[in-house]
């Protein structure tokens, strides 16, 4: 039996290169040996985007497209749409009994959140996430989470829910597990640490080469290299920390001519812009197929949107009937 995944997206816009290089990419490599499960959070995006539907459903779509032109494969990994799944929605609604408020209230990463996007008062909706996250990757009783070091406290709190609610009620559901990330996160083309739509710093899937080139001509590079004569540090350019990620065999080279006043910063981009074109390249031509057949990518999404169902409501009979709910 192979372990079983649960990972996924928000949908509130487009997928960029930070989620390529963090998950995307190595979404592709677990799916031969994994039994991978991307969840499309749509109900978690409304936590947040409430007042902009047309926005998520969108980005459904768009978000399902990239998954797919990075190489997702269809046939071996289930995509899903979180609202469509009701398991996981009733089963949110029984952890929430196990969950005191003042536990989410001092929760740090919905303090940080909740302080992020300027929130003085936080909807039952936002407060609550961190419960519907742990229905999000129980409903399917999966093995492990992907994650970066910052989400990890997210995952012990779902294996703290669970372990109470199977102590409660004697269910078996599977304390979930993490699966840290090797790979470190890919900063912003301004130089700032994160990179977002809302900071217009990044590079998305969907970008073609001319606005790929608009971006990386615009990056942030080491700011006192003002002509080629003065050597550079590239610890300090954001350009060479792409370089690290999309053209690891150049990165000698591309420091040598930097710290050796042999190249320019424009050579330096137009080198990068060549090594992620060739990378997005495969990916663009199978984003554009999927964007000319919509149809294909609802089926994908209701197929997998059904697999969820099924077996969602397989587990809930068994966790209601433990909860002697069932007359
Ligand atoms: S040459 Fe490249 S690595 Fe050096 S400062 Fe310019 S852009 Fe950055």
């Amino acid at each position: 039996m192979k372990k079983r995944i649960l990972t996924g997206d928000r949908p509130t816009g487009h997928l960029h290169l930070g989620h390529y290089v963090g998950s995307l990419k190595s979404r592709v490599e677990l799916q031969n040996d994994y039994d991978e499960f991307i969840i499309v959070a749509d109900v978690q995006a409304l936590t947040t985007h409430f007042n902009n539907p047309e926005l998520i459903n969108d980005s459904i779509y768009q978000v399902t497209m990239d998954n797919l032109a990075v190489g997702l494969d269809p046939e071996k990994v289930v995509i899903f749409q979180q609202s469509m799944v009701p398991s996981i929605h009733v089963l949110t609604m029984y952890y929430s009994m196990l969950v005191t408020v003042n536990q989410l209230q001092h929760n740090p990463t919905i303090k940080t959140e909740a302080k992020n996007y300027g929130y003085t008062e936080m909807t039952y909706g936002f407060l609550g996430y961190p419960v519907s996250q742990a229905a999000d990757i129980t409903f399917c009783n999966a093995d492990l989470v992907p994650v970066g070091e910052d989400q990890i406290p997210h995952i012990e709190f779902a294996r703290k829910i669970v372990r109470k609610f199977n102590d409660h009620y004697g269910t078996s559901i599977k304390e979930p597990e993490y699966k840290l990330s090797q790979v470190s996160r890919l900063c912003g083309l301004d130089g700032n640490a994160k990179m977002g739509k809302s900071m217009g710093n990044a590079i998305y899937l969907s970008d073609g080469p001319d606005v790929l080139w608009e971006k990386v001509r615009n990056a942030v590079t080491d700011t006192n290299r003002i002509k080629v004569a003065i050597p550079g540090n590239p610890d300090v350019c954001t350009v060479y920390q792409y370089h690290k990620a999309f053209n690891p065999e150049g990165v000698p080279e591309i420091c040598a001519g930097c710290t050796g006043a042999t190249m320019g910063c424009v050579a330096c981009k137009k080198k990068l812009a060549e090594k992620m074109n060739a990378i997005l390249e495969p990916i663009r031509e199978k984003r554009h197929y999927y964007e000319e057949h919509k149809n294909v990518v609802r089926d994908i999404l209701m197929a997998g949107t059904e697999k969820a169902n099924k077996i969602g409501n397989e587990n809930l009979r068994e966790i209601e009937e433990k909860m002697h709910l069932h007359v």
